[in-house]
Formats: structure tokens, C-alpha cells, sequence
């Protein structure tokens, strides 16, 4: 058996995303559920340094180069240096990131930059005060915007915004974002508001497609299509003349699921083969056993759903959500 993790559909599995945390500091409603749904209960035992030191190196061994840490809000973590540390020095692990609501981000971009952390993506969901609080719950966009800033100064590039397109809230900004690549070079990435547990009405209310966002930039310059460097499913172009680049990312209207290539681990031990799905599998019982651990992660490979069955139809595709955690729980 070749040590790589192939699922039975010929997808390779090379990038693992690791939760830290479910807690997060902001209120985001499209990420938390509705307080009476019935979603799964919060973690109460989150997994230590080592242990996700360990998670990490299995799936490296088993041919992951790429980790993204997320949460909740994995800023929150006390021990977060520690995390980015122990992971940054795993022999063949190429590419260790982080992603993050930004506002912690201003005074810890260089001790994150200085424990071994590549880059960042940072989530925004509104360049204008009123509506980022709205959106947030509460969160102050001076925050996170200073935190942009100093994410570039330590040099955690290329810096990704993540922008969730939500109909109603944030489409009348889509030229502003857009705008925002013309003189940085900063990547903005529009993704499709994803059905989350709980949150099947707002879905309804909300979902915009990203063929507004092609629609929108083509009347700005042309736009040039590029390669997408990270292997990840934003499809990337530049417009015309600009420093930075524009990521979409349409799990709904345009699913990538052919080319999916990732894992993801709860901060309590849960391997998620997928988001979609309420599958997962126990890897607490077995960090200390390095054959139980692989065979986990082979176990989780055969969970991976059929690519071919996947609605193409926004609508429909949504209907095919059977998760059981909110995306805090998971880390999107
Ligand atoms: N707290 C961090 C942050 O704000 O980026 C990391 C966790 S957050 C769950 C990770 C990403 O998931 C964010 O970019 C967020 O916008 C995205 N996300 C959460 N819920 C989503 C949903 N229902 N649809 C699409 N993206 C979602």
C-alpha cells in the first residue's frame, strides 16, 4: 500500500486543517447556530500542543504538506505560539498558515512571523464600520483593518482577505473590495455563504452567487485569469494592471469537490473527511498510537463522499447539507 492517502475516487489528501478552538472573540451569525438548533455540543476537552504536534506529523508522514490553522478564533488560544512552533519545524511540511477574524493580529503578527507562521488569511466581511458590526456581533473594523496592516509589515504573505458574500448586506461592496486589489498586493477572496447547521433560512435570505463578483470586475478592467499557487479551490484572476489578486471560491454554484483535497481535525480530535457530511472519526484515543493513528486517517479516506453525486444547483446542494457543527466547531 503506497503511504499516500488516496480516497477511493483518486483524490490525493495533502492539506489538513486543524481547529484549535470552537470560541471565538466575534459573533459572526452565518458561523454560529441558531442558540435552539440542534447542534453537536461544544468540545469540552480541546487537544494539547503535543497532541496536535503529533496529529500533524502522521499526516505529514502520510504525504499532507500543507496545514492551516483555524478555530473558532485561533488567536484565542493562550498557547497558539506554542502550536505554530511545535508544527513550523515538521520535517516536510511546506506550508503552515493561518486563518484568523484579525483582530488580535496587531500585536502578534511578529511573534506569529518569528515561531515559523507563512501566512495569513484574514476575514472581512465589510469595509464599512455600521455593517461590520452588524455582521460580527459587536467587532470593531479599525481592528482588523490594523491588524491587515500589520499582518503585511511581518510579512505573513501573500495576505488573503476572505470575504463571505452575503445578498442583501455586503453585495453593494463588491466594487470597493475588488478596488482594494488595484494598489496592494493583497489577495481578496469572495466565497459563497455556505449552508451551516441551523442557519438553513438565512441561507435562503443571503446566498448570492459569485457570478455577481465575475459580472462586477469585468465592468472595472479585464480580468486575467491566473494559477491558483496554493492548489486550493479559489479560482484566481488579477484585473488588469493590479498589485493583487482576486480568489473566488463557490462551494455552491460551482462545487470543487473533484478536487478536494483536505482533512479536517476538530479541536477536540474529530477527523472531518467533509464539510458537508456528519461524519467523523475518533483520533483522541489513539495519539499515542502511531499505527492506530495512520489507520484513522485511512478509515476517514473511505468517508470521503462521491464527487459524482454532488449537486451542481445551488439549491440542491444545500439540501445535501447533513452537518451536525456549526463552522466555529469546524473552522470552515
Ligand atoms: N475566526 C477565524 C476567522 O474569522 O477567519 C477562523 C475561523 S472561521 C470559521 C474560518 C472561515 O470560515 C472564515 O473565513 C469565515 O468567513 C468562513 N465561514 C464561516 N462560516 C461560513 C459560512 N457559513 N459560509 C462560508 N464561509 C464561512
Amino acid at each position: 500500500m503506497s503511504g499516500k492517502l488516496i480516497d477511493p475516487f483518486g483524490r490525493e489528501i495533502t492539506y489538513l486543517r486543524l481547529s484549535v478552538t470552537e470560541h471565538c472573540n466575534l459573533n459572526c451569525f452565518y458561523c454560529r447556530p441558531e442558540p435552539d438548533s440542534n447542534v453537536a455540543e461544544m468540545s469540552k476537552e480541546l487537544l494539547t500542543v503535543d497532541e496536535f504536534k503529533t496529529i500533524a506529523r502522521e499526516a505529514v508522514a502520510l504525504g499532507m504538506t500543507r496545514i492551516r490553522l483555524t478555530g473558532g478564533e485561533p488567536l484565542l488560544r493562550p498557547d497558539i505560539l506554542s502550536i505554530v512552533s511545535a508544527l513550523s519545524v515538521i520535517d516536510g511540511l511546506k506550508d503552515l498558515s493561518l486563518t484568523t477574524n484579525g483582530i488580535f493580529m496587531e500585536r502578534m503578527a511578529f511573534q506569529l512571523a518569528g515561531a515559523g507562521l507563512k501566512r495569513v488569511n484574514i476575514s472581512l466581511d465589510s469595509l464599512d464600520e455600521a455593517t461590520y458590526r452588524r455582521i460580527t456581533g459587536g467587532g470593531k473594523l479599525q481592528d482588523t483593518l490594523k491588524g491587515i496592516e500589520k499582518a503585511l509589515q511581518a510579512n505573513l504573505t501573500p495576505v488573503k482577505i476572505n470575504v463571505v458574500l452575503l445578498k442583501g448586506i455586503n453585495d453593494g461592496e463588491i466594487r470597493n473590495f475588488l478596488e482594494l486589489t488595484i494598489e496592494r498586493d493583497i489577495d481578496v477572496r469572495f466565497i459563497e455563504f455556505m449552508p451551516s447547521v441551523g442557519r438553513r433560512e438565512q441561507w435562503r435570505r443571503h446566498f448570492l452567487s459569485l457570478d455577481r463578483v465575475n459580472e462586477e470586475a469585468g465592468r472595472i478592467a479585464p480580468l486575467i485569469p491566473l494559477e491558483n499557487e496554493h492548489g486550493g479551490p479559489a479560482r484566481y484572476f488579477r484585473l488588469k494592471g493590479a498589485a493583487g489578486k482576486i480568489g473566488l471560491i463557490s462551494p455552491l454554484s460551482r462545487h470543487f469537490c473533484h478536487l478536494c483535497n483536505r482533512f479536517r481535525v476538530t479541536s477536540a480530535g474529530g477527523l472531518k473527511p467533509c464539510l458537508f457530511s456528519p461524519d467523523e472519526v475518533d483520533l483522541k484515543p489513539f495519539i499515542s498510537d502511531r499505527k492506530g493513528l495512520k489507520e484513522k486517517f485511512r478509515e476517514a479516506l473511505q468517508l470521503k463522499p462521491d464527487p459524482g453525486k454532488v449537486a451542481c444547483n445551488p439549491d440542491q446542494r444545500a439540501e445535501q447539507f447533513q452537518g451536525i457543527r456549526s463552522m466555529t466547531q469546524i473552522g470552515g
